[in-house]
């Protein structure tokens, strides 16, 4: 898309589709709802093995090296084959925070868990009153002795249930102004005495969300990952990866496909109306893809994003949720069943299809905020 291979491109990208053709289990591909750990552990080792799992990752902390292109051809060809995302939580976020501001020996310690796949790492930001207005957290963290002790609660910690650690904002300064220069970015064992993690079923039915409580919890305060009360500097660069990751165009073009298949058994294509909204609904598919291109071009040439991730994950997602109206639309009644929709490529979830996709527009900021970025960031309009 937007590009041809140069030679040397083409032969990496039959390498990759031959390789995943071979490696993945079939019934890891095009899951609607994500694969658990256990499942998803053993892809994970095998890419780990093959030196696929962190293409993004410089060469020195064990990754690939890869080009921008590279890095695009791999995430293409899995997605194509229906690869199950790997989590980015460890392996796009933690991992850039601790690139740009973990001491060495914090990189040492966590960077092989998170290649390897043997360390589960997720985010713990938002809180039952703290998700838009992210900077208002409480869950506090106060020096003692070598630690700091840690009590409050994080909410809607996707993955938690199976979490090894958690990199969480913490309260360090509770009477600091602006709000945000009292936060700090600290990596809490998931497994230390106090925390206590309780598992949320979503709309979608999947179960990988979680309320995590800290109870007195100890954490060296050598887990500081930036300066103390810097950690909003931290978050921010975090979620720029987030915003851009979460609204990748992969998924927008497999679920085209799974649209058209289905409109096409059931006979919506036939409609002219239902043909005008596909066209319309494509064309911004192809629009979103040459804006991440953009993108990642950018980031190839030393750019850094910053609030004009926004404007990815707002098209990103909309599209995303506009598809999963006309899934349901082409499915018709059939559309409220829980069993597949079976189509002459395979079957398609459709329900679940459109309950999961709810979440794009909430997770990694809210479409509401992403709208206030571009607003105030982006264009300069007054707050
Ligand atoms: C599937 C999923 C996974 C998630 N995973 C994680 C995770 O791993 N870690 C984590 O820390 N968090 C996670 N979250 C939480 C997510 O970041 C928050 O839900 C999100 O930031 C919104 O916060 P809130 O739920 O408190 O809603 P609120 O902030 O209470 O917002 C409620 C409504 O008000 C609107 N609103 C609020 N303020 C404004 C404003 N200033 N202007 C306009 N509209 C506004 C919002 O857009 C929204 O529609 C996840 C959420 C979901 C749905």
């Amino acid at each position: 898309m937007f590009h041809k291979d140069s030679e040397d491109e083409a032969r990496f990208r039959t390498e990759v589709r031959d390789w995943v053709e071979a490696n993945l289990p079939h019934s890891l591909r095009h899951r609607v709802l994500r694969p658990n750990m256990d499942e998803l552990r053993p892809w994970h080792r095998l890419l780990y093995r093959r030196g696929w799992v962190a293409p993004h990752w410089p060469k020195e902390y064990g990754g690939m090296g890869a080009s921008v292109r590279e890095q695009v051809i791999l995430a293409e060809e899995l997605a194509k084959a229906g690869a199950p995302q790997l989590s980015p939580l460890g392996l796009t976020f933690l991992a850039s925070a601790l690139m740009a501001f973990g001491t060495e020996a914090q990189k040492e310690a966590y960077l092989p868990g998170i290649l390897s796949g043997d360390t589960v790492w997720v985010q713990g930001y938002s809180e039952p009153n703290s998700g838009s207005d992210l900077a208002s957290l409480i869950t506090r963290a106060v020096p003692d002795g070598d630690d700091f002790v840690v009590n409050g609660q994080k909410i809607w910690t996707t993955r938690a249930v199976w979490a090894d650690r958690i990199f969480a904002l913490v309260r360090t300064d509770p009477d600091a102004k602006p709000k945000q220069a009292g936060i700090s970015f600290l990596l809490i064992d998931a497994k230390s005495p106090g925390v206590t993690i309780r598992g949320i079923q979503s709309i979608a039915g999947d179960d990988e969300l979680a309320t995590v409580f800290f109870d007195d919890v100890r954490v060296p305060q050598a887990n500081l990952v930036g300066p103390l009360n810097g950690g909003w500097k931290v978050a921010n660069h975090v979620l720029g990866f987030e915003r851009i990751t979460s609204a990748d165009p992969y998924r927008c073009f497999a679920l085209l496909e799974r649209v058209k298949n289905v409109a096409r058994s059931a006979g919506a294509l036939n409609d002219a109306a239902f043909r005008d909204r596909l066209v319309k609904v494509e064309i911004d598919v192809l629009c979103h893809a040459a804006i991440f291109n953009h993108a990642i071009e950018s980031i190839a040439a030393g750019k850094v994003l910053g609030p004009e991730s926004s404007i990815i994950m707002l098209v990103g997602t909309e599209t995303l949720q506009a598809l999963s109206d006309l899934l349901l639309e082409a499915a018709g009644e059939e559309a409220a069943s829980t069993q597949p929709f079976e189509t002459s490529e395979g079957p398609v979830e459709v329900a679940t299809t459109f309950l999961f996709n709810r979440h794009a527009t909430i997770y990694g900021g809210t479409n509401e905020i992403q709208r206030n970025v571009i607003a105030t960031r982006v264009l300069g309009l007054p707050r």
